[in-house]
């Protein structure tokens, strides 16, 4: 088995999900008391999200590329970025260490495609609707089209990753809007919607949604395992 390193912390809600969902994944395949080799450095998010909103990318990239290039020299034999947000640094990550960056982005664009899925609505923080490099690597590369929430639907989409999901705090009433947001990119004619956020999911389950979800703290655990094992 190889050893999978998770740059993490952000938030550590989800990626205790990530902790769990790998081990869990690595329990199914290979039985017994078999568990996922694993480094997990988990940052302080409030100094991130900070630096997040503030623009402040090129220093969250040192701070992100510093800890993948220690990670490396300690024998991690890959990484997974466990956030969306955060593969906006993903190809400084990946041209500064020679050990393979697992993009989550790829994995759930693989996914949709390979179930006939041509228009998607995601659903994530700002930067991640609203930027290219996770939209547009989905459309540019995976050829898919993608939609997202109207403008006003996004700010509060965003609004309740931050002050609620990434604190673990969980409202109904923020379900309810997901829901409704969800409800909306249907009526655009969209298939199937990405939870684009690795915190989505402790909200939003397939009940809760009319179009199939795609989330991509599952489908980005699911793939850590079956490259570890292979
Ligand atoms: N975990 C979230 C994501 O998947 C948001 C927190 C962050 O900004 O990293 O995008």
């Amino acid at each position: 088995m190889k050893t999978l390193g998770l740059l993490g912390g952000m938030s550590w809600e989800s990626s205790a999900e990530y902790y769990r969902l790998i081990n869990q994944g690595i329990s199914r395949e290979l039985g017994g008391l078999h568990s996922a080799k694993l480094i997990l450095w988990s940052v302080d998010f409030e100094e991130i999200e900070r630096l997040q909103h503030a623009d402040e990318w090129e220093e969250m990239g040192v701070v992100l590329t510093n800890m993948s290039k220690k990670m490396e020299s300690i024998g991690v034999d890959g990484l997974v970025i466990c956030t969306n947000t955060m593969h906006k640094l993903a190809p400084m990550i990946s041209d500064n260490v020679n050990i393979p960056l697992l993009h989550i982005a790829d994995a759930t664009a693989q996914k949709l495609v390979s179930n006939g899925i041509n228009k998607v609505g995601l659903l994530g923080t700002a930067f991640t609707m609203e930027q290219e490099f996770y939209k547009g690597r989905l459309s540019q590369m995976h050829g898919l089209e993608v939609i997202t929430p109207a403008k006003e639907q996004r700010a509060n989409i965003h609004k309740i990753i931050y002050d609620e999901l990434c604190q673990g705090i969980i409202k109904e009433d923020s379900r309810k809007y997901y829901s409704d947001s969800i409800l909306f990119l249907r009526e655009q004619g969209a298939e199937a919607v990405i939870l684009g956020c690795t915190e989505i999911g402790l909200l939003i389950e397939e009940k809760d949604s009319v179009l199939p979800i795609y989330d991509t703290t599952k489908i980005h655990a699911e793939l850590a395992v079956e490259w570890m094992i292979s």
